[in-house]
């Protein structure tokens, strides 16, 4: 079980901790025990520093005298802005590369250290293609914003700063919660229709939010506020793409729908927002070598 990948393991540790196996904590996230204490002071000081580092920094707990809390995080988004091979988007001008980029190399299940692979690797393609496109072609076709665009902006920033309003902090805390009850790592139709409906309904308040400090300077509240409705986007995305997706796939486990089903849902969703509100389409996976098969472990 160690060595499966991560959504699997997730998941055994969510059914431990939903069917009340688990150990109480803080806020009802009960946690689970990861034991590495067979492993030994040798073994766990040469192969795990880190590990044992960041338990005795964050929990005080020694992993080499006791077993560690833990329970699953959201880690890393599988999906992104769409790109090609090259990292270039459908935007013109605008490319993109890490972990806020769609190459497409992880499928629904990044493993593990691939991230920084691809960081890597994309960051080099992308860079150079991006370089190599300005070198050719200059600045042209890119328009700036007018200055009335400027302004409405701005004026739309300044709004903010009213004299009464909804609190983005408390806006956020919700948000969380929200996706942590209805987008975790154990999902249903159900559950991620009423994490829809809120996320909506956050998205509402946020357009009333208050942002306290009316400094123009170095405002960490205001950058905090637009933060929260980037992130109610973002959520908003995920929370239809997941509900339209009516199958399990890696990270995405639906108990009404427990079983991958390739031929209605081997392809890409993809959303964009349009003038009623998002909308969704879909692009075959592209292929070539690697034909997909039941996972087994
Ligand atoms: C706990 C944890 C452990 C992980 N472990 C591994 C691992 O072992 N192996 C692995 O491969 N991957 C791992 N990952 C994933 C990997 O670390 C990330 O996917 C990767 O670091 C992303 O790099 P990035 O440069 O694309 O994005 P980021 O590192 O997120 O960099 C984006 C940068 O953009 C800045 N930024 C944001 N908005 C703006 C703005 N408006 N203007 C200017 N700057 C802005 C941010 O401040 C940030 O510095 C882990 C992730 C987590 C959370």
């Amino acid at each position: 079980m160690e060595l499966a990948p991560r959504d699997v393991v997730s998941r055994a540790e969510m059914t431990e901790i939903l069917e009340g196996r688990g150990f109480p904590g803080p806020k009802g996230l009960d946690y689970v025990h990861l034991d590495l204490t067979h492993l030994g002071v040798k073994e766990i000081n040469s192969k795990l520093p880190l590990v044992r580092e960041v338990c005795l920094k964050f929990s005080g707990i020694d992993p080499i005298e006791e077993p560690i809390p833990i329970r699953p995080a959201a880690h890393y988004p599988m999906g992104g802005v769409k790109v090609n091979l090259k990292g270039r988007t459908e935007v013109p001008n605008l490319w993109a590369a890490g972990e806020v980029a769609n190459v497409s190399v992880h499928g629904a299940n990044r493993l593990g250290t691939n991230s920084t692979a691809e960081c890597l690797v994309w960051g080099r393609i992308t860079g150079e293609e991006a370089a190599l496109y300005l070198m050719r072609n200059g600045v042209k076709g890119t328009s700036s914003p007018s200055k009335e665009d400027l302004l409405g902006r701005e004026e739309e920033i300044f709004s903010l700063f009213r004299e009464r309003g909804e609190d983005p902090y408390l806006i956020r805390k919700e948000l969380g919660e929200l996706m942590d009850k209805y987008f975790h790592v154990i999902r249903s139709g159900e559950g991620m229709r009423e994490g829809l409906k809120r996320i909506r309904s956050l998205i509402e308040s946020s357009k009333e939010i208050q942002v306290q400090d009316s400094s123009k300077e170095y405002n960490t509240d205001l950058i905090y506020a637009l933060e929260t409705r980037n992130l109610l986007e973002v959520a908003e995305v995920i929370a239809l793409s997941a509900l339209r997706r009516e199958e399990s796939r890696g990270s995405h486990y639906r108990v009404d729908y427990p079983n991958r089903d390739d031929e209605n849902w081997l392809k890409h969703t993809l959303v964009r927002k349009g003038p009623r509100g998002l909308e969704i389409s879909y692009e075959p996976v592209r292929i070539k070598i690697w034909k997909p098969v039941e996972r087994r472990y």
